[in-house]
């Protein structure tokens, strides 16, 4: 098993920097950086950066929502109370605390 990845981004190979340039003179060539493999599971195990991850997402975003699209809005059951609170200069004011319920 190999300990790398190459890097997922589909514009990865364009990115003029010194770490992508390969091959002898004549016929030098920007390529796909390696990604090396951790631990970490996650994006950074196949993209080099976080603009290869947007490039990457960018380009295959409707395939990407196909995996689990959302049809409908998402809710988290919240109390909502307001709490009387000082400022550090003694003035005291209202704020709104917004705490999950437990639904355990
Ligand atoms: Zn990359």
């Amino acid at each position: 098993m190999s300990s790398f990845n190459w890097c997922h981004g589909p514009t990865c190979h364009t990115n003029d920097t010194q770490d992508r340039l390969r091959g002898v003179k004549g016929s030098k060539v920007l390529r796909t950086r390696k990604v090396k493999q951790n631990t970490y599971i996650g994006m950074f195990s196949y993209f080099c950066s976080n603009g290869c991850y947007n490039s990457f997402a960018n380009k295959y975003i409707a395939q990407i929502i196909a995996i689990a699209p959302r049809t409908e809005a998402l809710e988290t059951p919240v109390n909502v109370d307001k709490v009387q609170d000082t400022y550090y200069n003694g003035q005291s004011y209202t704020r709104v605390e917004i705490s999950r319920v437990d639904n355990n």
